[in-house]
């Protein structure tokens, strides 16, 4: 099992071997990419197709991993922060229940 920081490596490799040489001034792209993966992920939600919201859902992690790696982002670290960060956080994150 990769950790996080080795799926950024691995798949940047990947990125890059296969012609795909983003730099973090491409940041704007690579964020709409992720969202286009997005948009897929809830298409396949909305069609209750349960294969292809799996495959979607991989895409946005591989599209937000090379990203991460572009940006010099160690997103392991991060999302162990944020975490924490949400361990302090209210209930709904202080927002009542509709
Ligand atoms: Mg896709």
């Amino acid at each position: 099992m990769l950790s996080i920081k080795e799926w950024q490596k691995k798949i940047t490799k990947y990125a890059i071997d296969h012609g795909f040489n983003w730099i973090p001034a491409d940041i704007d792209t690579m964020l709409l990419r992720i969202h286009s993966e997005v948009s897929e992920a809830s298409e396949a939600a909305r069609d209750e197709n349960a294969g292809e919201l799996a495959e979607e859902m991989a895409d946005i992690f591989i599209r937000l991993v090379n990203a991460c790696e572009v940006m010099g982002i160690d997103l392991e670290a991060e999302v162990q922060k944020k975490h924490r960060k949400n361990l302090n956080r209210d209930m709904l994150h202080g927002r009542k229940r509709k």
